[in-house]
């Protein structure tokens, strides 16, 4: 039998069959309860790995023009892009030591991003600067954050080892008060809201998750105090330790090579199986990616949002997995429609992503060397059920003596944890360190979660303005309440794989709003009736991801198996189209959202 066949059950039909099995065995009551906040219910950002204990300072209580809240690539593209408009203090907050966001917390040992770097990196144009991998490692990433950071200027005003704890409208002032957790409350005329999507580490709620005795933490907070080594391995801490990992996404995927290679013996916990497509990483010159034209950084950037957003383009300039596979990633897109005859459209949709998967599969048993491992490593879902991932070194490390694959889908992840190790079905693992590669509460950090009260007019929280209707925007960005309080993410807004690149246009859309208001000497609010439109504009053809969802293996895609909802939450026809959309209303519309300022600004 070829490897393709054996790992082709006989037909679309039997394939949909063996999906649906897998997902039920997979499929758990408590859903997105199943999982417990890092920060708060285990102290993750009480301690600071990277930048120990914070300096004492006294609290601000002065007046910059904007506040930014995080200072991941969001806040610094904001901060850049507020600086190219010529705004003169903009000060920016985070939690962590220095700038970068995710590429500050997550160190781990393999991380890079999966994204080319020459369009995940932003401002390469204005930088100057030509990644030296197709795929960067993270610390070449963090370092790019700092490099935009200091070319903008924004370390002397920025506040690190800080969290905003509350934003507040001072009516009489026309400013917003922000309190920190260090006792500030400084005034700034406009607030950016970049709190990120990957930014509050989740952990199962595994019962005795407490009791384990051993060494255990989750790999944003990698601790190398007690490993040894460096993010690209060298642990000699682990040489004679037993070391169990928990997850298997696209952390999981990066780390779990290296720890095989220095670990005494890696135990690794898997609940759903990833896929695991061809990474080819490479070193890159300048010249192969055409760095000595101007503008190129823009050009190549575009021609990639174009392709994963499903338009078409004359060239594919990246010429990934990402882009080869883009056609199957469409349905997660809101731009997704069932075009033409439904049946015939659908049909051929679903032979092209049973042999992209069969692929997958195959590439599976062509690498691991025991049948059965393989076979507990093979991914029974649609593609992108689960967020897609790459890797050259991953499969074969299960070919190491040293490296358990532990299945726990049948008992729906680990059953216990006690004071030596975990539990899966009869088999107690004692273990001297346990990594959780658990991921975040995607996509609801800060003002969403409620973790960042916002207070706007007349003191009213943000989150009961928006009531259970849910969220009220223009664009995603503003909300009529709230005066100059602009929010990044993509609420209301688009989204991508590559996400600086959507964090970038929105740090542009904000700029050109704060110097909009600054020259009319306005107040950036919102009307209502403008939210109404704009949610109208979404809801009219908001996609229907359930058909496609229902069916996928629990996730954070689908809100762990209750399905995604539909509903006005992002921009239907894609992000290219709504940065056209954006780029227009600039300039033809902008004066909607400015509001006289009563009293007029001293
Ligand atoms: P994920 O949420 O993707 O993965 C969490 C893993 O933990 C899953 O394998 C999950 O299994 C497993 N898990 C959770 N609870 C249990 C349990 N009780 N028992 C056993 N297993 C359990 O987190 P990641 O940190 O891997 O990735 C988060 C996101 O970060 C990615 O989706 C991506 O967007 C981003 N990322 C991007 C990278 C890049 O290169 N661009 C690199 C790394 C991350 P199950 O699937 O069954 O739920």
């Amino acid at each position: 039998m070829t490897p393709t066949q054996a790992s082709t059950p006989d037909g679309l039909t039997a394939l949909r069959q063996r999906y649906r099995l897998e997902r039920e065995r997979r499929v758990r009551p408590d859903g997105t309860r199943q999982y417990r906040d890092a920060e708060t219910e285990f102290g993750y950002y009480a301690a600071d790995p990277y930048a120990g204990e914070p300096a004492a300072r006294d609290p601000l209580r002065d007046t910059v023009d904007v506040a930014v809240v995080g200072g991941g690539f969001g806040g610094i593209l904001a901060g850049a892009r507020m600086r190219q408009q010529g705004v003169a203090r903009v000060r920016i907050v985070e939690k962590g030591g220095d700038f970068g966001g995710t590429w500050y917390w997550n160190r781990y040992p393999g991380v890079h991003c999966d994204i080319e770097s020459h369009v995940y990196l932003p401002m390469l144009d204005e930088t100057g600067y030509v990644p030296e991998w197709k795929y960067a490692p993270g610390e070449e990433i963090r370092r790019h954050a700092v490099r935009v950071a200091r070319q903008f200027d924004l370390y002397p005003d920025a506040l690190f080892s800080t969290a905003v704890t509350s934003l507040t409208w001072d009516e009489e002032s026309g400013t917003w008060i922000v309190a920190t957790d260090r006792g500030d409350a400084f005034r700034a005329t406009y607030v950016v809201t970049a709190t990120g999507t990957l930014s509050e580490p989740k952990l199962p709620g595994i019962p005795g998750i407490e009791d384990f005795t051993g060494h255990t933490f989750h790999t944003s907070r990698w601790d190398y105090a007690y490993t040894g080594g460096t993010a690209d391995g060298g642990m000699s801490g682990l040489s004679h330790k037993r070391v169990g990992i928990v997850g298997t996404g696209a952390t999981g995927v990066q780390v779990i090579p290296l720890l095989a290679e220095d670990a005494g013996h890696v135990y690794v916990f898997q609940r759903t199986p990833s896929t695991v497509d061809v990474r080819a990483n490479r070193r890159t010159t300048a010249r192969d990616v055409g760095a000595d034209r101007e503008g190129w950084a823009r050009e190549r950037r575009e021609n990639y949002l174009r392709i994963v957003s499903g338009e078409t383009a004359e060239q594919d300039l990246v010429a990934d997995r990402w882009t080869t596979s883009a056609g199957l990633l469409e349905k997660l897109l809101p731009s997704f429609r069932r075009q033409g005859d439904r049946t015939a459209f659908e049909a051929a949709y679903e032979k092209a992503d049973a042999a992209k998967m069969n692929e997958l599969r195959a590439r599976v048993e062509q690498t691991v060397t025991d049948p059965e491992t393989a076979d507990r490593l093979k991914p029974w879902y649609r593609y992108a059920c689960k967020r897609p991932t790459f890797s050259d070194r991953y499969y074969p490390a299960f070919n190491r003596d040293n490296v358990t694959l532990v299945d726990t889908a049948d008992t729906h992840g680990i059953e216990r944890v006690t004071e030596n190790g975990v539990v899966v079905g009869d088999t107690a693992y004692e273990l001297d360190c346990l990594i959780f590669a658990t991921g975040f509460s995607v996509g609801t950090s800060g003002v969403l979660s409620g973790k960042l009260p916002v207070h706007g007019r007349g003191g009213v929280p943000l989150l009961h303005a928006w009531g259970r209707q849910g969220p009220r925007t223009l664009h995603g960005f503003t909300s009529n309440g709230f005066p100059n309080l602009i929010l990044m993410g993509s609420l209301q807004n688009a989204s991508s794989v590559n996400y600086t690149h959507i964090l970038d246009e929105q740090a542009v859309h904000a700029a050109a709003l704060v110097a909009a208001a600054e020259a009319g000497g306005a107040l950036i609010e919102p009307s209502r009736e403008s939210e109404d439109a704009w949610i109208a504009a979404l809801a009219e053809d908001a996609p229907d991801h359930e058909w496609f969802h229902a069916e996928c293996t629990p996730g954070y895609y689908n809100r762990e198996g209750r399905g995604r909802p539909n509903g006005p939450f992002a921009y239907p026809h894609g992000a290219c189209a709504f940065h056209d959309l954006l780029r227009r209303w600039r300039e033809e519309s902008m004066d909607e959202i400015l509001r006289t300022r009563t009293p007029a600004r001293p």
